[in-house]
Formats: C-alpha cells, sequence, structure tokens
C-alpha cells in the first residue's frame, strides 16, 4: 500500500504470531487495518517512523495472535451454568435441561447470549459457532456484542424453545436463514440439527437439503454415547456416523460434534466426506461421555476444531482451559507426553479451526487480506515470565484473563480488558434478577 495511506488501526511492540501456513513469528511487529481488513503485518522498521493511522495500540511488548474461535457452544445456556451439575447424563438433561428450556423466552435467550459474549470476549474468543433455539435472539445478541458468529438455528423433533410445533421445525429455520443471509458480515447463519437420534431421516434430509439450497454449515451432535451408537445400530442399521454417509448429509460442509465412539470405518466416511469434526473435551469428560480420539483424526488429515459446548456441561467458555485439558488428557490416555504438542493444539482454536466452519478465507490466521480479528496478551504477569516459547506459555500458562485487548472486525471490542460494545454490569444484574424464576421448581444440587 502506498506508504500515505492511513490505516483506521494500528498494533504495534509486540510479539506477533500469525500462524500462517509457515508459522511466522515477528519479533516487535506492526499490524495495520483498513476496513475491518489486515493491511499490514510486518517487523517494525525501527529507522522509519510508524505508519500512519487513526488509532494506535500498544501492545506493550505482549503477543499479538488471532482471535480464539469456539467452534461448538449453545451460548444462551450459560443462563443454566451451575444449576445442575455431577449427574448421570439422562437425568441431568430429562430432569433439568429439557424442563429448564421450556422456560426460555426470546428475551431470556438474548440475555444469556450476551452473558456468553461478554465471557467469550473477556477470554479472547472473536468467533463462535452456536447451535440453539430462538437463535434470532442469539444473532442479535452476537450483534450487539461486536463478536463473529456462525449462528445454527436447532433442529429437533420435539417441541422446542420458540418451535413448540416440531413440524415447522424446517419452515423455522427455512425464515431464520432468510432473515440473516447477507444481513451483516459478522453473523452467518447455519443449520443445527441437535441429532440422530432426535430428529427422522426426513427431517435430516430436509434440513440438510435448505442447508445445501442455501450453502450454510450443517451441524449436527454426532456418536457422544455409547448408548447412542447401540440406539442409532438397532434403529437405523449403521453406526450415526456411517448412517449420515448414507443419506447423503456427510459432506464438506458438514460439522459433526463430539465424534467420541467411533471405528476405523466411520472416520474414513469422515475422511473421504470432507466433513470436519468439533471436539468439546471438557464438557464430555464432565458429563463422562468418553474421549475423542483426536489425535487419529489428525493423522487422517480430518479437520478439527475445538469448542466448549454449552456452560450447562463445561462450565466456563473460556478456550484457553480447554486447549489445556485436551492437550494434557491425550497425552496421560496415550501414556505419550508427545501427543499434541502446544502449537497444534493452538492452530485447533484458529487456523484449523477456521477451516472446520468455513471460515478460513476471512479469519483464523493473520495475513494480509483476511478479517482483522486479533487479541492481545498481557505477558507482564509473573505466570509469563520468562517466556522461551509464546505457544507453550498459551496452552499451558495462560488463561483468558490474561488477554488484555480484543479486536474484532478491526474494530476494539475490549481495551485494557473492559467491553466497548455494551454494557456488562447491566447483562449480569438482569441474569441475576432471571436466575430465581429459573432455578423455581427444581432440587438444587448443593450437597
Ligand atoms: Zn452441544
Amino acid at each position: 500500500m502506498m506508504e500515505k495511506e492511513k490505516h483506521d488501526l494500528l498494533i504495534f511492540n509486540g510479539t506477533i504470531l500469525t500462524l500462517n501456513s509457515n508459522y511466522d513469528i515477528i519479533e516487535d511487529g506492526i499490524v495495520g487495518i483498513t476496513n475491518g481488513v489486515l493491511k499490514r503485518i510486518e517487523a517494525r522498521n525501527k529507522d522509519k517512523e510508524l505508519p500512519k493511522s487513526q488509532q494506535v495500540l500498544d501492545a506493550s511488548g505482549g503477543i499479538i495472535m488471532p482471535g480464539i474461535i469456539n467452534t461448538h457452544t449453545h451460548a444462551p445456556m450459560t443462563l443454566f451454568r451451575g444449576l445442575a451439575d455431577d449427574l448421570p447424563l439422562l437425568t441431568w438433561l430429562h430432569k433439568y435441561i429439557f424442563p429448564l428450556e421450556g422456560k426460555l423466552t426470546f428475551d431470556l435467550v438474548y440475555k444469556g447470549t450476551l452473558l456468553a459474549c461478554a465471557e467469550m470476549i473477556l477470554s479472547g474468543t472473536t468467533t463462535f459457532c452456536d447451535g440453539y433455539f430462538y437463535e434470532d435472539a442469539v444473532a442479535h445478541a452476537t450483534r450487539q456484542a461486536g463478536m463473529r458468529g456462525v449462528l445454527g438455528q436447532g433442529i429437533i423433533d420435539f417441541p422446542a424453545p420458540g418451535v413448540p410445533d416440531p413440524a415447522e421445525n424446517i419452515r423455522h429455520a427455512e425464515r431464520f436463514l432468510e432473515s440473516w443471509q447477507g444481513e451483516t458480515s459478522l453473523i452467518i447463519p447455519c443449520l443445527f440439527c441437535h441429532s440422530v437420534y432426535t430428529c427422522t431421516e426426513k427431517t435430516l434430509r430436509s434440513a440438510h437439503r435448505l442447508a445445501e439450497q442455501v450453502g450454510v454449515l450443517f451441524q449436527i451432535h454426532t456418536a457422544e454415547t455409547q448408548e447412542e451408537v447401540r440406539k442409532v445400530k438397532k434403529e437405523r442399521g449403521v453406526s450415526p456416523i456411517q448412517y449420515l454417509y448414507r443419506i447423503g448429509i456427510l459432506e464438506r460442509e458438514t460439522l459433526l460434534v463430539h465424534v467420541i465412539w467411533v471405528d476405523e470405518t466411520d472416520l474414513e466416511c469422515v475422511k473421504k466426506s470432507q466433513a470436519s469434526i468439533s471436539v468439546t473435551t471438557e464438557s464430555e469428560m464432565k458429563l463422562a461421555s468418553g474421549i475423542a480420539p483426536l489425535p487419529s483424526f489428525l493423522a487422517k488429515g480430518i479437520k478439527v476444531g475445538l469448542g466448549t459446548d454449552g456452560c450447562a456441561s463445561n462450565n466456563n467458555l473460556d478456550m484457553f482451559r480447554e486447549m489445556d485439558t485436551t492437550a494434557k488428557l491425550h497425552k496421560v490416555v496415550s501414556l505419550d507426553p508427545t501427543v499434541l504438542d502446544a502449537r497444534t493444539v493452538l492452530t485447533l482454536t484458529t487456523a484449523e479451526a477456521a477451516k472446520t466452519i468455513g471460515l478460513w478465507d476471512q479469519v483464523g490466521s493473520l495475513e494480509a487480506g483476511k478479517r482483522a480479528d486479533i487479541i492481545i496478551i498481557d505477558t507482564k504477569r509473573p505466570h509469563l515470565t520468562p517466556i522461551y516459547n509464546p505457544y507453550s506459555h498459551i496452552v499451558y500458562a495462560a488463561s483468558g484473563s490474561d488477554v488484555r485487548d480484543v479486536i474484532i472486525d478491526g474494530r476494539i471490542v475490549m481495551k485494557d480488558r473492559r467491553i466497548l460494545t455494551f454494557d456488562v454490569e447491566e447483562v449480569m444484574r438482569d441474569v441475576r434478577r432471571e436466575s430465581a424464576h429459573l432455578a423455581r421448581g427444581f432440587p438444587l444440587t448443593r450437597g
């Protein structure tokens, strides 16, 4: 670009982790942003003045890196955090989650999502992939927060929040896609079928056809529990993944969530179809669902991203914790400390994560031409001193609270840990007030 041209925002005085295909690290780097696009990523030339810019942000020697991507969550479930823990999966689902969801309204989902956005921004997440009901409310809240969201309207063959008649579920999803497609570049609408065991073949096929026609991502929980695999094999003759493959739903725009109880043939189907996988380690551990064979996915060249899942089963949205737990879990189960090294794990929340949700041409790395989703990590802290290997620090030592600034689409959304797009205190007050109503009628587990 012409030297005279002014950037909108210039970040300087930090170590840039580009997460590009060469994994370039730029010491004392500068990042120039114009119209939400990364225009300049380079080492500072000490002999020259800084390039001109409307706004300047001093990274104070910290780490400048791509914003974190959470590839699977149900944002409004922040409303249920800690209300029902340490329970068998079916009790948790039928005695708590489903009845609780019966109390949801558009307004509650909006507030729960804003709360989730606050937590995500404060822990460095700039993009999240969501699947829930009242997804319209999720989209409005995400836009208010200034986050990038790949948002899936939920489809299930049971009465659901906002969709009391399951016969209307596809039509409802279609309306959601219509109202958000192309509305704003930050909201990318998509579809989220709950699972094979809660959707009929007709529903799965219709939903997938719709996703294909509009050209959006199709998400589905798959092979999460042994019970699910047994049930699907009994009712549909093959495993959930082979069933999806058989009915033509497994393809490049499909994101399979969990994928724990699988065999070689299942993985071959995923590989052949070029579908992607989201692994939500902490939630899968907490619900005792099992351990997804993540190293095998990577060895096969399957696209994988990490996610938190909803707050009712995690119970937080901090992707730094998710990275740390994922790396350590796979080391201990394989009794091999070389499995899932820190840099590989970081790609599962940045570059590789972007590929799983179809956004690799826009985000996931810091490269000229991409959208400017950036976080700055404050490294002047005892637990991050000294720094030999920034990847190691991010995965094993840092936490979400070390993120100092967040930029999404070129806009500063958090500065010095203060969120600038909405009033977080007010959102917390609102949710606290609603929590009594939500908890009423449920035996709280305080034991
Ligand atoms: Zn989920």
